[in-house]
């Protein structure tokens, strides 16, 4: 019995052992093949890390500026040098059909964005890209990248027209930012179109800046989605605004008469709404209905309420289709920044 036992026992030992090394090899292999590009890019990180200690904007035109841009959608990281993420935003965020100059000036906005959002030139990393490790996220939280196989999926034939436009664009301003007070700025917003004016900071997002404070534009009617109607059930809007604003109390019957815009900013938004026993900012009537923009009246119509929207987008800083507009009559890419960033200077920092 014993004799079989430690037979029986040396043989566990040996099977335990080959078990263990199998275990460790099979697990080896499984985590280089998961992590697998994982793996690299930690390598090609922490090589650009290494470079990015040695830079500082005196330095810069000595080496490649590089960003860290989390990919949503494949959700990976990936380094990319600045020019060429520019290209990928000019190309997703301005039609590339427009102006040269504009398309200057959206890129001059790109860049400065980046850069503030740069670890490493201690820029503030967006929370997305944050945990991620990233300076900036791909999305419209920050600003939407796209890479040349979307580039020619949506240009087609004029792939290579557009391409050399947008590369133009970039490179004729390379190192060129929007500064104020000899800074660069931290928040070069823009969006589509405004409806005639541009919106102060303080009204849509938590701070004021100086250099985003309400401008006239020019050329936003041109912009296809300039108006925009919306219908809305009377039974539905009555539901989501119970839905989102406990103790709402709001009847069909003459609904109209219980709605009505109280306050318009200096832009002509709708600063406040009293909708039944609550009040709503602009902003958040906007977010809840999904929108174009706060500049925005209603009419009744029957079993639905209709909502007509002038401009595009969130109105703070630069209007897309104001620069375009600026761009036709002759203006310069500096001139149209100058115009929707107040007080600002145009400079090269590298
Ligand atoms: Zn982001």
């Amino acid at each position: 019995m014993n004799k079989n036992n430690y037979k029986v026992n040396f043989f566990d030992i040996i099977i335990g052992v080959l078990s263990i090394v199998l275990f460790l090899f099979v697990t080896t292999l499984l985590v280089n093949i998961g992590t697998g590009k994982g793996v690299n890019m930690v390598d090609e990180s922490e090589l650009i890390k290494e470079k990015g200690n040695k830079y500082n904007i005196s330095e810069r035109e000595k080496t490649e500026v590089y960003i860290k841009v989390y990919i949503t959608e494949k959700d990976v990281v990936e380094v990319i040098p600045l020019g060429i993420y520019l290209k990928g935003v000019v190309a997703a965020e301005m039609p590339a059909e427009f102006n040269l100059e504009a398309l200057k000036a959206q890129s001059v906005a790109a860049r400065t964005y980046a850069l503030s959002h740069i670890k490493q030139y201690k820029g503030i990393p967006c929370i997305r890209a944050k945990e991620h490790e990233a300076d900036i996220c791909d999305s419209t939280h920050c600003q939407v990248y796209i890479g040349e196989s979307d580039m020619k999926n949506i240009w087609g034939e004029n792939y290579k027209k557009y391409h050399e436009k947008i590369s133009e664009a970039v490179k004729t301003t390379e190192g060129v930012v929007i500064t104020y007070n000899g800074e660069p700025i931290d928040s070069p917003y823009y969006f589509a179109a405004s409806s005639g004016f541009t919106e102060n900071s303080e009204e849509v997002f938590s701070e004021a800046r100086p250099y985003l404070t309400s401008v006239q534009s020019y050329g936003d009617s041109d912009a296809p989605k300039f108006s925009s109607t919306m219908k809305i059930n009377k039974i539905d809007f009555i539901k989501k605004i119970k839905d989102n604003y406990k103790g709402a109390t709001l009847y069909k019957n003459s609904l109209m008469d219980q709605i009505n815009i109280t306050q318009r900013t200096d832009a002509g938004n709708v600063k406040q709404i009293n909708i039944g026993n609550i009040s709503l900012k602009g902003t958040e009537f906007r977010k809840l209905f999904l929108l174009n923009s706060a500049d925005f009246i209603l009419s009744d119509e029957g079993e639905d309420l209709i909502v007509y929207c002038q401009g595009y987008g969130h109105e703070v800083g630069m209007s897309q289709w104001g620069a375009n507009g600026m761009a036709k009559i002759g203006k310069k890419f500096d001139q149209i920044l100058k115009h929707y960033y107040s007080g600002t200077e145009i400079r090269k920092i590298f």
